[in-house]
């Protein structure tokens, strides 16, 4: 297991390389972009994207990811106000998204998950990452600060635990952490995501009130800027696209396992990646197809 994990971390790293990579040189440059009055996104590489939002009585921070990118994010609120962090909001249990909370607990905010998130990140806290100060527990929660408001909506099982969409009613904005993924395909293997439930949750998403979508993988030339509810849409449709294709050749007669090979979904061929985790992303659709739904878990009671 311990000569396990460097390899594991080293491909893990290659992964987010190749990405990387394929990011062009100018949006690398991009830090800090307001996209609504006082509601800011923020990147270190343009791979992971945060946002937080300044109010009268101080600031709440959505997503802390590592903590270089939360020192660095830290910085560039620094230029834009001296008010206090007053929260720290994880979207949910993942060691890439929900690390680097003791950066904003030093500044003397609260870091808040979803109980089904802390529970996890109590039994499995990584290197990086700090047991959240606050748990909420349920479908939703709301927080006040300074007159802003902002809604915690978990959406049951999709991907992870304690997922949360956020969503600032006041100004139409909403923070979507890996449910939406906009030009790019799913990530490899499509890992800890219930397609089905994820389906149903993107549903829901849809009928959310926004105008403006954060997402914290956006490879989009206006990733900064935020996207929209037609990337929500284009999400639901790929996976359902996914699916169907699949179930096409199982019906032409085509051997269920040499369908990660010949299935291509040309509609989706410039998105990034789409050469490189296509035929993995199959395989996942064979799986849950043939074993059923993973990962599962009952309701809370
Ligand atoms: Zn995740």
């Amino acid at each position: 297991m311990t000569r396990l994990k460097p390899t594991l971390m080293r491909y893990l790293m290659l992964a987010t390389l190749v990405v990387s990579s394929l990011a062009s040189a100018q949006e690398k440059n991009l830090k800090t972009t307001e996209i609504a009055d006082n509601i800011y996104t923020f990147t270190t590489d343009g791979e992971y994207i945060s946002m937080f939002v300044v109010t009268k009585a101080g600031v709440m921070v959505l997503e802390t990811i590592n903590s270089s990118h939360a020192k660095s994010m830290l910085a560039e609120i620094r230029k834009i106000t001296d008010k206090p962090i007053i929260y720290a909001f994880h979207s949910h249990n993942h060691w890439d998204h929900a690390s680097g909370g003791q950066v904003f607990l030093d500044e003397g905010a609260t870091t808040i998950a979803h109980a089904e998130a802390y529970a996890w990140m109590v039994a499995n806290t990584g290197r990086d990452m700090t047991i959240p100060a606050q748990s909420w527990a349920g479908k939703r929660k709301d927080y006040q600060l300074g007159g802003t408001k902002v809604e915690l909506h978990y959406l049951g099982m999709n991907h992870g635990l304690g997922m949360t969409v956020f969503l600032l009613p006041q100004s139409k904005v909403t923070y979507i952490a890996d449910l939406v993924t906009p030009n790019r395909l799913p990530f490899t293997i499509v890992p800890d995501f219930n397609i089905r439930e994820w389906e149903r949750s993107l549903d829901e998403v849809l009928q959310m009130d926004f105008d403006k979508a954060v997402f914290s993988h956006n490879e989009s030339k206006n990733r900064m800027a935020g996207g929209s509810k037609e990337d929500v849409a284009l999400q639901l449709q790929f996976v359902q696209d996914l699916r169907a294709g699949f179930y096409a050749e199982l019906k032409k007669g085509t051997n269920p396992f040499l369908i990660p090979k010949v299935l291509k979904l040309p509609k989706y061929k410039d998105w990034l990646m789409y050469d490189e985790w296509l035929e993995m992303n199959i395989w996942r659709i064979l799986s849950d197809e043939f074993l059923g739904p993973y990962p599962w878990r009952p309701e809370p009671s």
